[in-house]
């Protein structure tokens, strides 16, 4: 537009003085070569021709100035469109940026929701965030707040597709701070950020810590941990970050809230109230996959049934109360000695309990009843200032010496228990 303007210019500026000089040379050639009288006419021509050319140039100024204007106006609006090309491929940009992330939230609502335990949750949740922030040197730690005790406990933290082991288990000043404020903090540069004291985390942990974004894990006013992603370089995350990993940390409380709820409905709906053992149904349900993997395996499962002595008299002499305290006492006793993987101990119902023990022999399935015996007689419990006793009889019955199916395996340790109480009662005796 600018190149027509500036031709059409050419055009008028030269063509009319081009066309009068022209009829002036034709008006000399005439003069000379014909007439004389010519040069009159010539000099009236040229005067004309010098007075129309006074007023040409004049119209031409005025027209240059306009047309300069013109193309001043056309470059100040080719600019304006410049710069609105660059705002407008900027928000494409982060438009882009926005739907990507919106599908990473998408991806990740879906993966929370199939998860049903803490540990899965947490997995899902920090795997997520990786795609969303994950750098070579990105580190991503998920805490979880201890339900008891209030304090911090890291529940997975990877860099990549690696686990990272943490040297501060229970979280740096930053963390400490997130866990006082309850606020996301965003740290471009850990040096220039006066809030914090540098040579503390360098003392707690030699990882190089330069920029960090960390949101707490909130459902309502309770805190459920720390989501937090850090890097050893500057400057690697901005404000928008720290929206997107608010938004991931208030989706991933929610999940984390339903993981915790349904582990502790499914402990409640296998787990004694009183005594917090196993109760006899989840045995059933344990007791005929662990006869099959004994059986397939060719070792020896052994089963002890285990009665409290007399304790109806205990109950009449002290209270249900009290009681009470010793079933749990019991409880713990057996716990805390069979604490080994695969051993199953569980409240059979009133004041009798049953144990599982795999790949274990009956002569050994009997020093450990013996064992059993001896720790719970010599368990005193204080009522009223008074020491208490309690003791045990315990049946012992093992597959497939004794038993070759589920039911005759606990019918034969009942049996077992049964002579035991009519022995005399605080003994072990095996089918
Ligand atoms: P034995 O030596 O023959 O086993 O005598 P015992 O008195 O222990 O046996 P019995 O079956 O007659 O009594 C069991 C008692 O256990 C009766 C009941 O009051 C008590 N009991 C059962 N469940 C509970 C419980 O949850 N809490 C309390 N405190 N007592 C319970
Ligand atoms: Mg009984
Ligand atoms: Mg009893």
């Amino acid at each position: 537009m600018i190149r027509t303007l500036k031709k059409q210019l050419f055009n008028s500026q030269f063509f009319l003085p081009f066309t009068l000089l022209l009829s002036l040379v034709v008006f000399f050639l005439f003069a000379s070569l014909l007439n004389s009288a010519f040069f009159i006419y010539l000099v009236a021509g040229l005067l004309i021709t010098i007075f129309y050319l006074i007023r040409l140039n004049g119209h031409l100024t005025r027209y240059k100035a306009e047309a300069d204007l013109q193309i001043q106006n056309l470059y100040e609006q080719r600019n304006l469109l410049d710069a609105e090309m660059d705002k407008e491929s900027a928000s494409i940009q982060s438009f882009r940026k926005k739907i990507i992330n919106y599908s990473h939230l998408k991806g990740l609502t879906e993966r929370l929701n199939m998860c049903l335990y803490t540990e899965d949750t947490s997995r899902a949740l920090s795997a997520e965030v990786n795609k969303m922030f994950g750098e070579k040197e990105t580190m991503i730690i998920l805490y979880l707040l201890h339900s008891k005790t209030g304090e911090l406990g890291i529940s997975i933290s990877h860099k990549g597709q690696m686990k990272i082991n943490i040297k501060s288990k229970k979280g740096d000043i930053f963390d400490q701070w997130l866990v006082k404020n309850m606020q996301p903090l965003l740290i471009e540069d850990t040096k220039s950020d006066f809030r914090f004291d540098l040579d503390k985390v360098v003392s707690e942990d030699p990882r190089d810590i330069r920029s960090m974004i960390s949101v707490p894990l909130m459902i309502g006013n309770k805190a459920l941990g720390i989501l937090r992603v850090d890097s050893p370089k500057p400057d690697q995350f901005d404000t928008e970050d720290l929206r997107l990993l608010t938004t991931i940390g208030d989706l991933g409380a929610v999940a984390i809230e339903n993981a915790q709820l349904f582990e502790r409905v499914e402990r409640l709906a296998i787990r004694d109230g009183l005594t917090d053992l196993y109760l006899r149904r989840y045995l059933m349900s344990r007791l005929p996959q662990e006869i099959n993997r004994h059986m397939r395996g060719g070792t020896q499962l052994s089963f002890l049934m285990l009665d409290l002595d007399k304790f109806k008299q205990y109950n009449d002499q002290f209270g249900h109360m009290a009681g009470d305290i010793v079933l749990r006492t019991v409880g713990v006793v057996l716990a805390e000695f069979l604490d080994r993987p695969g051993n199953l101990v569980c409240r059979y119902g009133g004041e009798e309990f049953a144990v599982l023990l795999p790949e274990c022999p009956k002569s050994k399935a009997v020093e450990i009843a013996e064992e059993i015996r001896e720790r719970i007689s010599q368990q005193t419990v204080i009522l009223r200032r008074e020491k208490t006793n309690i003791t045990a009889s315990i049946g012992v019955a093992t597959f497939p010496v004794d038993a070759h199916s589920k039911e005759e395996l606990i019918d034969k340790a009942d049996q077992a228990l049964y002579k035991a109480k009519s022995e005399g009662r605080n003994r072990v005796c095996a089918a």
